[in-house]
């Protein structure tokens, strides 16, 4: 594994959408932040479809410092679309992301560097206390981190949204992973790599109000949950399972009472009890089993890399043998007639 560079290059993510009331605020906080930074750093602010001047504003900031870059989204497409975005245009050896609002603070970036220089790959910032946000927003969200942490197989980390450091070959792959209902905090947790935190505060916003109503919440959560969890699938095999069981015994029931020649008994009763029990307890094992196929398709759908490789070492010096996975075959190959190619020139 590369340690940082002397003098690394910072790229710093930020999202917008309708905040031109928090841009002036913004814009003068990260330029001192940068001031005390220890690198270079170019300033990539998305707009996501703002209707506001927030992209004119960002636009002209990028015009007036060389330091700031402007990416504007043709609509809004969200949050976690508009960071994946910036991220996919940062060249940074550290790339950080934070809120436009100030809520995420500049000098919690300060802790996060110290974090990276000591070999972490992603720093995330979890929030130990959230000020301004209404008693409800508190607890759903409280709510929402303990269940989503217990659901996932993945080790989601609590409290932690999407300010965070993230180093250059952890980008890498998380640039890999391109699938559209995105929660980038769980994608970031699944990824692995040495991850570390630091904690902080989590002031007011800075100017205007928050850009995700209750509608955005609910759907991030629901991606959270649907995209890293399968216990939803498990909860109609387990219910399926259990009342076709339930209906199964009834149905075992009718028949001895039909055997036994109960007299209350209507004719056709106890026939037609016995084939409905049966064929919707049929039916629902057979629904829980084709949900488990259409996990395994989702699974599939999503196209996320097998694994993820932190660091490796001496497959350079080997060109005798072909790798068992071809593509690799293919891009030594490439390699090969580029150094051809160049030796050549
Ligand atoms: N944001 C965005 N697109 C959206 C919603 C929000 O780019 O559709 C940005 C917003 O401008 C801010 C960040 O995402 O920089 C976080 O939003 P906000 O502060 O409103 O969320 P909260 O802190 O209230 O959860
Ligand atoms: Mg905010």
């Amino acid at each position: 594994m590369s340690s940082p560079p002397i003098h690394p290059r910072y790229s710093l993510v930020i999202p917008l959408f309708n905040e031109e009331a928090a841009l002036p605020q913004l814009f003068a906080a990260i330029d001192s932040l940068l001031k005390r930074l220890d690198g270079a750093a170019e300033v990539i602010l998305v707009d996501d479809g703002s209707r506001d001047r927030s992209a004119e504003l960002a636009l002209a900031k990028s015009q007036a410092d060389a330091r700031y870059r402007y990416l504007g989204l043709s609509r809004n497409f969200g949050h976690q679309i508009a960071i994946t975005a910036g991220m996919d245009r940062a060249c940074g050896d550290a790339v950080i992301v934070m809120d436009a609002d100030l809520q995420d603070p500049p000098e919690i970036v300060l802790k996060m560097i110290a974090k990276w220089r000591e070999g972490f790959d992603i720093v995330y910032a979890r929030r130990k206390a959230r000020q301004g946000e209404s008693r409800f927003k508190r607890a759903s969200a409280a709510l929402f981190y303990r269940l989503i942490a217990r659901l996932s197989a993945v080790d989601m980390p609590r409290d932690v949204g999407d300010f965070r450091l993230v180093d250059r070959a952890a980008l890498r792959a998380f640039g890999q992973m391109r699938e559209r209902d995105r929660f980038v905090r769980g994608m970031f947790a699944w990824m692995g790599f040495r991850q570390a935190c630091v904690d902080f505060e989590r002031p007011r916003r800075s100017a205007g109000e928050t850009k995700y109503p209750l509608r955005k919440m609910v759907a991030l959560a629901f991606n959270g949950i649907v995209g890293f969890s399968d216990a939803p699938l498990r909860l109609a095999l387990w219910a399926g399972a259990s009342v076709s069981m339930l209906a199964m015994l009834y149905g075992l029931y009718v028949i001895a009472l039909w055997l036994t020649g109960d007299p209350g008994l209507v004719p056709g009763w106890s026939s037609i009890v016995v084939i409905v029990a049966f064929l919707s307890g049929a039916n629902m094992m057979m629904t829980g089993l084709m949900g488990l196929y259409v996990g395994r398709i989702y699974n599939e759908v999503k196209a996320r890399p097998l694994y993820l490789v932190r660091s490796e070492q001496g497959f350079d010096r080997r060109t005798e043998v072909d790798p068992v996975f071809p593509p690799f075959a293919r891009l030594q190959e490439s390699f090969a007639l580029q150094s051809r190619s160049q030796k050549q020139a």
